[in-house]
């Protein structure tokens, strides 16, 4: 699993400065790779109700809950890739995590991350850094790595940092839509401005972007479409055409 063998590749020169309190899950969040996870209290984790079903997702589950649960593990070394186990511990923790932040408390713990902008934010112009979240494409381990989910333009986006090799599975694909059910007023409003292509202050009309191939067949069923003012007319509006018309080189 590639977030997981990274972990290891790189932990001692991606330890954040905040000191672990020696558990296994202090090490894990800790890691700057990890940096969108939040801490999943014990308590949640020994509650064996919310672990229903992962016993059949992840192999070697006692031995992985056990390492889960290890509150004096050894920081020195870290993760050990010769440790299969450690790699099914990542996983299982991954899973706890994605059903505990769409808990009260999970919620509370991802919104502290959102409001500090843990997550990024939106790089469409007109979203005008919109704060995002983070959300798998599936729930299911090793299909797809974690991507950032934006409220305003409701797009996903690849994140910018290191958490972008997390595992989607580790946050699932309703984590971003049950945090605004859950807290609605920080839901934003739809962007009004929408990027508009223009060519010396001209809409772009459609049918002078289609191939040459098609581009009779488009002209033809266009033309009754195309009135407006601002917009080049269907007539004159082949790729030949704008450059008689303009006298430019379109590239
Ligand atoms: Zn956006």
């Amino acid at each position: 699993m590639l977030v997981l063998r990274l972990h290891c590749v790189e932990y001692n020169k991606n330890r954040r400065s905040k000191s672990s309190d020696g558990s296994w899950v202090g090490w894990f969040v800790n890691l700057e790779v990890n940096a969108f996870l939040c801490r999943v209290p014990y308590d949640y984790i020994e509650d064996k109700f919310n672990l229903t079903g992962l016993e059949t997702m992840v192999p070697n589950f006692p031995q992985a809950l056990d390492a889960l649960l290890d509150t004096e593990f050894d920081t020195e070394y870290g993760f050990n890739p010769m440790e299969t186990d450690s790699e099914t511990t990542a996983q299982l923790y991954g899973l706890i995590h994605a059903r505990y932040i769409l808990s009260p408390l999970g919620i509370d713990k991802m919104y502290m991350k959102y409001k500090r902008g843990d997550f990024g934010f939106c790089p469409r112009i007109y979203c005008d850094g919109q704060l995002m979240l983070p959300v798998g494409l599936t729930d299911r381990i090793g299909e797809s790595h974690v991507k950032v989910y934006c409220p305003r333009c409701q797009d996903v986006y690849q994140p910018q940092d290191r958490c972008a090799v997390l595992d989607g599975s580790m946050f699932g694909s309703s984590f971003p839509h049950m945090f605004f059910m859950q807290l609605p007023h920080l839901l934003p409003e739809p962007p009004i401005e929408k990027y508009t292509p223009r060519i010396y202050g001209f809409k772009v009309h459609k049918s002078a972007l289609v191939p040459a191939s098609t581009e009779s067949t488009a002209s033809n069923n266009n033309d009754s479409n195309c009135n407006n003012q601002n917009t080049l007319p269907s007539s004159v509006d082949s790729t030949q055409n704008l450059r008689r018309r303009f006298n430019f080189t379109l590239t």
